[in-house]
């Protein structure tokens, strides 16, 4: 490895192994044949490729998706965040320094203050903005006409979205979880990216530890790497692997801290279940929204909690993981 590849920041790496065409972004199958589609198409006919929005847990690719959608179309892209965007002024300075065709990409879009949504709406449908000037007697509003543009919107939360501006993006994906096998194939491949020499068994362990997010799977093999070079001989191979997970706490079956207080809150709190979203959300101190779109997805689709009529429910997978005994049954026939 060489010297300079050793001082890089992971910021840098980051940029590195972001995968920068439809062709390298794995996964997300059909997302990524119905964009492909799509761009084409735009590209066919000379037209600004319609308002995408990408929707998903962090760390699933949404990011990397707007990026890839600006490459493949050829375009520059300008990046903002809802937060960030308080007045309808910001919003203007960045829309008319779009060329024709651009993308514009808004992360953490249902964090845009009402105000600057109004604005995006004409923008969006019309490619136009009505710009206040002055106030009082002499406010006038004077109309900028816009370079035709692509939005794409990114949102961890898109049930906070209102269906006025839901409703002006002509292409939505929600992004999934990703498998391990999937997983394993972009660990390889950053890997090689990162000239790091890993063993397809080793591949295997980080992608089951990744909570099915690449982002925590580059960021394990980064830190594994730290251990292999430290530790042993700079090759990572399952032992190494598996000390370095285990140093770091990761846990077996990839939960964070998160997932494994919602898990026990539901078991000891709540004797298993059923138990309503808010009750948990308000016990582990999180919005029960965010438990709803960013947490349970994961905790349902690993078979860890499942949804009934009557709230969530400890599936005896959880028990087992927390190591507490399951007596559900036993419970139940008392009754
Ligand atoms: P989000 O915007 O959804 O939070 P990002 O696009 O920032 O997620 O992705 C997080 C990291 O995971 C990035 O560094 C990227 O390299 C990697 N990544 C995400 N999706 C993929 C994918 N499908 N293939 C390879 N790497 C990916």
């Amino acid at each position: 490895m060489s010297e300079i590849r050793d001082v890089q920041p992971d910021s840098e790496i980051d940029t590195l192994i972001r995968p920068q065409a439809l062709e390298t972004f794995s996964g997300q199958d059909k997302i990524v044949d119905n964009l492909r589609v799509f761009i084409k198409a735009a590209i066919m006919r000379d037209e600004s490729l319609d308002h995408v929005l990408l929707h998903g847990p962090p760390g699933l690719g949404k990011t990397t998706l707007a990026n890839i959608i600006s490459n493949e179309l050829g375009v520059s892209m300008k990046v903002t965040s809802g937060p960030v965007l308080d007045k309808p002024g910001d919003l203007a300075g960045l829309l008319t320094t779009l060329s024709e065709g651009d993308v514009l990409f808004i992360d953490e879009i249902h964090r845009l203050s009402p105000v600057v949504e109004e604005y995006l709406y004409s923008a969006m449908e019309d490619y136009k903005i009505d710009i206040m000037l002055d106030k009082g007697a002499s406010a006038r509003t004077v109309q900028i006409k816009l370079a035709p543009f692509t939005l794409v919107g990114a949102t961890t939360r898109s049930g906070l979205l209102t269906s006025p501006l839901r409703a002006r993006f002509g292409i939505q994906c929600h992004l999934q979880y990703y498998d391990a096998v999937t997983l394993k194939k972009i660990i390889l491949r950053a890997a090689t990216i990162l000239d790091v020499q890993i063993d397809e068994k080793a591949a295997i362990e980080i992608a089951g530890r990744s909570r099915g997010t690449p982002r925590i799977a580059n960021s394990l093999l980064r830190r594994v790497r730290d251990f292999a070079m430290v530790t042993g001989n700079g090759i990572i191979d399952l032992k190494v692997t598996k000390y370095a997970l285990d140093a770091l706490d990761i846990d077996k079956k990839g939960l964070d801290n998160m997932d494994n207080r919602v898990l026990s809150t539901i078991i000891h709190k709540f004797g298993g279940g059923p138990v309503g979203l808010t009750t948990i959300a308000t016990a582990v101190g999180e919005d029960s929204g965010t438990i709803e779109e960013v947490y349970e997805p994961f905790l349902i689709q690993e078979g860890f909690i499942k949804r009934t009529p009557r709230g969530r429910e400890a599936t005896p997978l959880a028990y087992e993981h927390l190591g507490v005994a399951y007596n559900k049954v036993e419970q139940q026939e008392l009754l």
